[in-house]
This record gives structure tokens, C-alpha cells and sequence, in this order.
């Protein structure tokens, strides 16, 4: 099996599951097709398509978790039920501020915590 073909079926995986999974996760699902892959295997390739931008990754309460890549967005986790919600924020003024004050950004990633609107809610 060549690489390629399991990035391609580790990408379309994420995508079809959505949201925000971690590498075990993920072994569990690829493994469906892919029989004979390993997790350290999923691990390989997950950080390969993190390194080309094609996943996204994001560290939460000491887990990583990945995620197909759909763009620019923010997170919120809820720290009752523990949902990871995708939040557009206009970043650009951020991104501006740090360019003004001298950095080069490679990445942003704001993560808000806090209560759901489903938790304040009930
Ligand atoms: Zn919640
Ligand atoms: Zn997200």
C-alpha cells in the first residue's frame, strides 16, 4: 500500500467524519478500509498531512486532535459536556497587530473555553 493511498483515505476520513478527532479515532475508522495499517502508521501519515496544511491540528486538555482542513476558524470547548465547536472570528486584525509589532506569524490559534449554549442553557 503506498503512502499516498493512505494519506488520500486518512484525508477522506476526517472529512466524512468531521469535527475534531483523535489519532485513535482515526485508526479505528481507516482501519475499516485499510485492514493492515497500524496506528503508528495513522500517526505517520497524520503528522505528514499536518506538515503539507492539508489536516489541521489542535492540542485540547493535553489531547491532539486533528481535523480536515475547512479554512480559517477558531475553537470554543465547553468545559462541561466538553464539545469542541468551530467558531469563525475575524482573525486579520490580530494578524495585523502582531505584523505591526514585528512578527512573522506562521500560525494562530485561538482557543476559547467556557460554557456552551446548550449547557447555559439547561
Ligand atoms: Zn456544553
Ligand atoms: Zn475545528
Amino acid at each position: 500500500m503506498r503512502t499516498t493511498n493512505q494519506q488520500t483515505i486518512i484525508k477522506a476520513v476526517l472529512k466524512k467524519y468531521g469535527g475534531h478527532r483523535s489519532a485513535e479515532e482515526v485508526f479505528h475508522k481507516v482501519r475499516r478500509r485499510l485492514p493492515q495499517i497500524s496506528l503508528a502508521t495513522v500517526y505517520r501519515n497524520l503528522k505528514r498531512l499536518t506538515e503539507l496544511g492539508e489536516v489541521k491540528r489542535l492540542f485540547v486538555n493535553g489531547k491532539t486532535l486533528y481535523e480536515s482542513d475547512h479554512g480559517i476558524h477558531s475553537h470554543f470547548i465547553c468545559c462541561r459536556c466538553g464539545k469542541i465547536e468551530d467558531i469563525e472570528i475575524q482573525q486579520e486584525t490580530l494578524l495585523a497587530t502582531l505584523k505591526r509589532k514585528g512578527y512573522k506569524t506562521e500560525s494562530l490559534d485561538i482557543i476559547a473555553t467556557g460554557v456552551c449554549k446548550a449547557c447555559s442553557k439547561s
